[in-house]
């Protein structure tokens, strides 16, 4: 459940390697909300070999975005389960105006909307070196030179593009995203906490 009986639908927006999906899973758990991230799915279908997993491996691989209407299906089902009825946090999801254009449609078909926004502001240099980092510690094979270079170039013409939308909405915390781990994860909290969107207390304990 969500913090003083309020909605908490987030988006959490970064370039790779902004930490993006460290700081989402620990807004999600703070206020027991699912954290939805299109990427986690899709890698877990591509290891688990599932039909899914089998269409969308070498584009994944390749750092390509896979098809907005096989993302978007994704990610109207998960929201559609009971879990996500009062908020999730969405992580890697709308990357594209299409994919931003579809969630407002299902939003607005259920009378909902995004209610904040979180983007972590890291320098490019910043952001390739953590991730030449995380390629030497886990291995993920779609973080070679070639293939960031491929998704960070994705991100700066149709991801931070999206970013003014929602800014002209008035619902985007900048957050930044240079810092240790918990220095960026109280930015956050501070910046949602402005907004009106403070974390349960008994989730907050157990995260
Ligand atoms: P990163 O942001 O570091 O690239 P993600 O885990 O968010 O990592 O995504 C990994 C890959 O999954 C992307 O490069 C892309 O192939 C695919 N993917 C994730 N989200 C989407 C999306 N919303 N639309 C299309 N493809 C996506």
């Amino acid at each position: 459940m969500t913090g003083s009986g309020v909605s908490a639908r987030f988006l959490i927006v970064g370039p790779q390697g902004s930490g993006k999906g460290t700081q989402g899973v620990l807004v999600a758990e703070a206020f027991g909300i699912p954290s939805v991230s299109t990427g986690d799915v899709f890698r877990a279908n591509i290891s688990g070999g599932t039909e899914l997993g089998q269409k969308v491996k070498s584009i994944v691989e390749a750092g390509d975005l896979v098809p907005d209407e096989l993302t978007t299906e994704l990610v109207r089902d998960r929201l559609s389960q009971p879990d996500a009825a009062l908020g999730f946090l969405l992580d890697g999801y709308p990357r594209n105006q299409g994919q931003l254009d579809d969630l407002d449609e299902f939003l607005r078909s259920r009378g909902e909307s995004l209610d904040a926004v979180i983007e972590l502001i890291v320098p490019r240099d910043e952001s390739v070196r953590r991730l030449h980092q995380r390629a030497v510690e886990q291995g993920r094979n779609d973080d070679t030179e070639e293939i960031i270079a491929n998704r960070l170039a994705i991100y700066e013409r149709e991801t931070a593009p999206i970013l003014g939308v929602y800014r002209d909405r008035g619902i985007v915390a900048e957050i930044d995203g240079v810092g240790s781990l918990d220095e960026v994860t109280a930015r956050i909290f501070a910046a949602l906490a402005d907004r009106g969107f403070k974390p349960v207390a008994d989730a907050a304990a157990s995260a």
